[in-house]
């Protein structure tokens, strides 16, 4: 029991049922088919990665996470979890407080929604409460803008278990799986790495430099012959929607891994995983949402860089640096590992911290744009910028999976082998 207590201190549960449970608890409800987004987080919900929330919210708490950046109990919670449905559908197809309604995606039941509570919110005030902004061009503001004019609250649990296609079935682990995992490693401290982005050296040396800062002071474990350390890094690789131009998700995961396989990381220190989230690009709130939900994952510690989950000019440089000390002590379990950048200096020779090398002058950052035109002519990066593994992994990826481009293209919008189906109910 205590090795499964996520966010709020409470039980990480999996709220599913089973195949002949499912079967006859679905008889003769009214169905919504739902979109990518909810069936997202439905699937996040089912399994705990949004402990300690077990459904949908209710205005009170959306109200309250709006306004205080917490639920009505007192947990701290920064982006609300709706369910949005068109108030034509809820007339035409009769759904009330007390319904359980069953949702399907792509044709096929995911999971059941008891209606506890029907509302309307300003979507404006939400956008500005979470987001900080109203502005269309932030992805955020456009996405709350694209819900549907009702919501409704309520306990949500799967009646079917998604499945995940290949390369992304090896990665998909729920939080309780997780924990166990960390559990055989022997990991006592996890530092989580939130990612979208294939790895170039920065972020190697980002995600080494933050497994020093949480293994700190942990005792080695072991003779000299067998050290073991007992901490890890966890890559979290996020899997939402995509948009032309972002790297496809296949070559994400698998040049993480490809760290990994190239032994830039010991086996024991290191795992890549996929959670499912449409980043809402908050900032310093979406940094706290990522600590919960690595929280709930089993991780000690997380690393925030320059700029997390930020987009345009929006947030400060290190906003989601500062918002963790304005947290009530104790209100969250894992540490913040805060890091500047890493950068490549000449005078060093090597990969270097910002905030230790001296040669402002001579330094050269890391420019993700550089990195995509270069891989983008095909052209292979030094491999002080990038790893020749990752690279080649790259360009797989692209010919397997991404109909010749490492970047999303339309053809592979409209083309992939998507992420997970929902089967048909047995
Ligand atoms: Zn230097």
């Amino acid at each position: 029991m205590m090795d499964f207590i996520g966010h709020g201190g409470k039980e990480i549960k999996e709220r599913i049922l089973s195949p002949g449970e499912a079967k006859k608890k679905i008889k003769n409800l009214v169905s919504v088919e739902i979109s990518g987004r909810i069936a997202r987080e439905c699937i996040d919900l089912g399994y705990g990665f949004f402990t300690p929330l077990e459904g949908f919210m209710g205005k009170a708490d959306v109200d309250s996470v709006c306004k205080k950046m917490s639920l009505t109990d007192g947990t701290i919670w920064p982006i609300p979890i709706v369910f949005d449905i068109s108030s034509q559908e809820i007339k035409e197809k009769g759904i009330k407080v007390g319904d359980t309604i069953v949702l399907t995606h792509t044709g096929n039941p995911l999971a059941i929604l008891e209606v506890e509570e029907i509302f309307s919110y300003d979507k404006d005030e939400m956008a500005q409460a979470v987001l900080g902004t109203t502005d269309t061009k932030h992805p955020g503001v456009r996405m709350i803008g694209r819900m549907q004019d009702t919501f409704i609250g309520g306990k949500v649990t799967l009646v079917n278990k998604p499945q995940f296609n290949p390369p992304f079935d090896r990665f998909f682990y729920t939080p309780r799986q997780l924990r166990k995992e960390f559990k055989k490693r022997g990991w006592v401290r996890i530092v989580a790495h939130q990612t979208r982005n294939v790895p170039h050296t920065g972020h190697e040396w980002l995600m080494k430099g933050a497994w020093f800062c949480a293994h700190g002071d942990a005792p080695v474990i072991g003779n000299k012959d067998e050290i073991k350390l007992g901490t890890g890094v966890l890559v979290n690789c996020i899997i939402g929607p995509k948009r032309t131009g972002d790297y496809i998700d296949e070559a994400i995961l698998l040049a993480h891994q490809a760290l990994h396989d190239g032994r830039y990381f010991r086996d024991d220190v290191h795992m890549v995983s996929i959670t499912c989230w449409d980043m809402r690009y908050a900032g310093p709130k979406e940094a706290i949402f990522h600590a919960i939900l690595r929280t709930n994952l089993g991780c000690t510690h997380h690393m925030f860089g320059r700029d997390h989950a930020g987009v345009g000019d929006y947030y400060g440089t290190y906003d989601a640096h500062r918002i963790f000390d304005q947290l009530p002590p104790g209100s969250l379990k894992i540490k913040p590992v805060r890091v500047l950048e890493w950068w490549y200096c000449p005078v060093c020779a090597e990969v270097t911290y910002s905030g230790l090398c001296g040669h402002t002058k001579e330094r050269q950052k890391f420019s993700g744009t550089l990195i995509r035109s270069i891989i983008k002519d095909g052209v292979k990066p030094t491999r002080v910028i990038m790893r020749p593994e990752v690279f080649d992994v790259v360009m797989e990826c692209a010919e397997k999976y991404g109909f010749g481009s490492p970047f999303c293209t339309e053809e592979y919008l409209l083309k992939r082998n998507p992420v997970f189906v929902v089967p048909p109910l047995g």
